[in-house]
């Protein structure tokens, strides 16, 4: 504080320092801070306080007729000597001197105004109403308080740099900020600072690389368009100025009509597509009507046409399809050779016949002539060697006539036994051909199938950086429920385990029986902790739904592990750990679920 020579002056700052401290207004504070003011030394109560608090008197201001009033009053309490009465009007004053911060009130709001709209290097507008709003919230009761704090406030973001031009933000710059080259310096310059800028800089290049990598791709059949998207991209990097901002709109706008024109085509198109096979199929299930191998193919194709088009359903279909058409390539070689086998057996049976008919007519024959001979023979011995020739010629087509009967006998039982088993193959291709689930039991998906789920799974969770949950489970006490029920009991545990999986679970997952009494289920799309909430809720659905044997209701509980695809994981890995968490389970008192 400068030091103050002129006593009307160190009194109008004595005054001011008192409003400003808030002291109170006694002529004792007054006194202690003229005196500091002043640098002089309290002598309170001699003959020199009159002089100064006349001085006091001369000093304050009297522009207004409500200070002339109060010094007239104050100098009338000094001439009657009465203290409390100086100490009232004194504090009137004061207050009304004091009534000049109002001054300073709309000075600070029409600073608070300017800094508002200014625009500072890392203030946006949502900090700064923020920062507003918490020191309005913390001092609002408090006038002085509150001043000080806005004050405080202005000052601060006055005191950050300006920020430069904000194109896309301060539309009425109506000026380039002349930054429109690198899409560096752009990218920088044509974003506000602060969350905001940094938000808006990413949204463009969102924006842009949208269009580049998914847009783009989308339209490999339509270069001219993919080009476009391209271009539009580069313009959303680069446009830095509003003009261009308004050109660039312009052109999203019309890119936007052309893309909904091609989306309406493509649909057109795929429901036309759509229309085609289902005639397709329906001409050649009449067509195939007899053929029981193709009939189970058609029917999932149908279903699938029948329904509004969904990846999962197509994916499921072709991993039936071509599990019928596995089966269907192994049994049709295994009848095949069985029809082969029964053709030549048939084969050799007419040739023994032909080699029998041959014997027997060669014996004939042979008989013929001893008869001849016999009639002409002359003596006996004679005789006795035609008779000795009929007994060697008899005996050589008795036993052929044996040996053919043995050979035909075992050929017979050989013919029957492969028609036997050609008609076993042809139920087992029947019932292979109409099969739409891998396990026979339970309908589930086979190891096969599995292998098969979980490559598709996995490559879909790569590509939609989305979470792969694999549960294990192992129904507990099962050996128990065997051994007491008999197997039958325990096959239909299984069935209605899987039943109740199915149903409790999104049709997306997927059941898969490992092999006893074990399952895999395959949980796309899901993170760990939904995962075991989702295995959890399984069990609770077991408790609700009992299992019924003889019309008794059982409870079936499993423990489960559960785990999340991992990077480095394959099937045996993930499996592997799906394990252990649930040996865990069982470790640890069954019937539990155990995530890691
Ligand atoms: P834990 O709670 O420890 O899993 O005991 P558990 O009795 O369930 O397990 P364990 O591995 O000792 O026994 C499994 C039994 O499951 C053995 C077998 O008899 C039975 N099993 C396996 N496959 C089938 C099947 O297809 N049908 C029937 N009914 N039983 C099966
Ligand atoms: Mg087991
Ligand atoms: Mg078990």
């Amino acid at each position: 504080m400068p030091t103050l020579s002129n006593p009307s002056e160190i009194a109008r700052e004595a005054l001011r320092q008192l409003a400003a401290r808030r002291m109170p207004p006694s002529p004792d504070n007054y006194r202690a801070l003229y005196h500091e003011i002043a640098g002089t030394v309290d002598r309170s109560g001699d003959a020199a306080s009159e002089r100064e608090f006349r001085a006091l008197l001369a000093a304050l201001p009297r522009e207004e007729p409500l200070q002339q009033r109060l010094v007239r009053e104050l100098e009338q309490t000094l001439r009657n000597n009465d203290a409390a009465g100086f100490r009232k009007i004194l504090a009137e004053f004061v207050r009304t001197h004091s009534a000049d911060d109002q001054l300073g009130w709309s000075e600070l709001i029409a600073d608070l105004l300017r800094q508002w709209e200014a625009k500072q290097s890392g203030l946006t507008p949502g900090r700064k109403r923020e920062a507003l709003e918490h020191v309005l919230g913390g001092a609002a009761s408090n006038n002085e308080l509150l001043f000080g704090r806005l004050q405080n406030l202005v000052r601060s973001w006055s005191q950050n740099p300006a920020a430069p031009e904000t194109p896309l933000v301060d539309e009425d710059s109506g000026t380039s900020p002349g930054t429109s080259g690198s899409p560096e310096s752009v990218a920088a310059a044509g974003a506000p600072p602060g969350r905001t800028g940094a938000q808006l800089t990413e949204l463009r290049e969102l924006f842009a690389f949208t269009l580049e990598a998914a847009v783009a791709a989308q339209l490999a059949e339509e270069p001219e368009l993919a080009a476009d998207a391209r271009h539009l991209a580069a313009a959303v990097r680069s446009a830095g100025t509003p003009k261009a901002m308004e050109t660039l709109l312009g052109n999203i706008k019309r890119f936007a009509f052309r893309l909904e024109l091609l989306a309406e085509d493509r649909n057109e198109l795929r429901t036309g597509l759509l229309q085609l096979l289902q005639l397709l199929i329906e001409n050649v299930g009449e067509l195939v009507i007899d053929d029981r191998w193709l009939q189970g193919q058609i029917a999932i194709v149908r279903d699938i046409v029948a329904q509004p088009l969904n990846l999962r359903a197509i994916d499921d279909a072709e991993r039936r399809i071509r599990e019928v058409i596995y089966k269907q390539s192994q049994l049709k070689q295994s009848l095949n050779d069985a029809r082969e086998a029964l053709k030549n057996m048939l084969a050799g049976f007419v040739d023994q016949l032909a080699e029998f008919a041959d014997s027997t007519s060669d014996y004939h024959d042979k008989i013929e002539v001893c008869a001849e001979k016999i009639s002409k023979a002359e003596n006996i011995t004679q005789l006795e060697d035609v008779l000795a020739e009929v007994m060697r010629e008899t005996r050589v087509v008795q036993l052929n006539a044996q040996r053919s009967r043995d050979e035909l006998h075992a050929a017979r039982l050989r013919v029957q036994e492969t028609e036997r088993r050609i008609g076993e193959l042809q139920a087992e291709l029947d019932k292979a051909s109409l099969l739409v689930r891998h396990d026979q039991l339970t309908g589930a998906l086979n190891r096969r199938g599995l292998e098969e789920a979980f490559a598709k799974e996995t490559a879909r969770a790569g590509r939609r950086r989305s979470p792969l949950c694999v549960a294990l489970l192992d129904i507990d006490n099962f050996k128990k429920l065997n051994d007491t029920l008999g197997h039958d009991a325990g096959d239909a545990a299984l069935v209605h385990l899987c039943t109740v999986i199915r149903e409790a679970l999104r049709p997306q997952d997927t059941v898969a029986r490992l092999g006893g009494e074990e399952f895999i289920i395959l949980l796309p799309d899901t993170p760990l902790a939904d995962a075991g909430r989702a295995l959890v809720r399984l069990q609770r659905e077991l408790t609700r739904r009992f299992f019924l044997h003889n019309n008794e209701k059982l409870l079936i509980t499993f423990s489960a592990g559960v785990t999340e695809l991992r990077t480095d994981d394959d099937q045996a890995s993930i499996t592997k750990r799906a394990d252990e968490a649930m040996y865990q389970a069982k470790q640890t008192g069954k019937n539990r679920v155990v995530s890691v």
